[in-house]
């Protein structure tokens, strides 16, 4: 589907109170989308991978990104010589309806909790900024990301769900009415789990207008 495609984020919302702490924001709904689709389809200005460190392909929604752009990407990636986790990088998208692809790295859920209990929330938590960051450094509107770090990396979706909602809310209001903010903000779920676990979230931290 093209953005203008994209489900408002209020209808999907069921009615819940309203967190007194995150009142309803009219401009912040219109920006955010959930949606359960295929993040290789999108016609949006990027999509970001969750990509692993060597930035040369892998599984799950990395390989599909891979698979679907063609062998230019692996090529341009080839020539970043990496990335560390919760940092970002961008590149072309080659065969992709996205304009740009951006590459992140999400924590690997246990390993980052070894080293304290708060790491992976941080770590996950800069992947959406940096990739905002850069997406907003190239003069893009619109992202479309996937829920990072809930596949393999084992993060488990309601809690990134939550942190990740409120990090895109903190983002999008510290650049509310800037020339070049974000126009939309999409979360393009595949699974269920994620798909409540946003439900949850954005009702929380993204509550409709009443
Ligand atoms: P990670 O290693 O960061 O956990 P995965 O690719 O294993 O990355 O999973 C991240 C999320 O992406 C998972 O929730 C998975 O279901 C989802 N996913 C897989 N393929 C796609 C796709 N084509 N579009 C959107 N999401 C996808």
């Amino acid at each position: 589907p093209t953005v203008a495609q994209l489900y408002r984020t209020r209808k999907l919302l069921p009615a819940e109170t309203i967190d007194p702490a995150f009142p309803p924001s009219q401009h912040l709904n219109d920006s955010v989308s959930v949606i359960r689709n295929d993040l290789t389809k999108l016609e949006v200005d990027c999509i970001v991978n969750a990509a692993n460190k060597s930035l040369l392909g892998g599984g799950g929604v990395d390989g599909a990104i891979h698979r679907a752009a063609g062998p230019g990407l692996v090529k341009e990636c080839s020539g970043l010589d990496g990335c560390d986790t919760g940092d970002a990088k961008i590149t072309q998208a080659y065969n992709l309806p996205c304009k740009y692809v951006v590459h992140t790295v999400g924590p690997i859920y246990h390993s980052a909790s070894r080293q304290d209990a708060t790491r992976p929330e941080k770590l996950l938590r800069s992947c959406y900024r940096t990739s905002m960051e850069l997406a907003m450094q190239h003069s893009l509107k619109t992202i479309a990301f996937p829920a990072i770090s809930t596949g393999v990396y084992g993060y488990p979706s309601h809690l990134a769900a939550r942190a990740v909602v409120h990090e895109v809310r903190q983002f999008l209001d510290s650049h509310v009415g800037q020339n070049n903010a974000l126009q939309r903000v999409t979360f393009s779920n595949f699974e269920q789990k994620d798909m409540e676990a946003y439900a949850k979230a954005i009702a929380k931290y993204l509550p409709p207008t009443p």
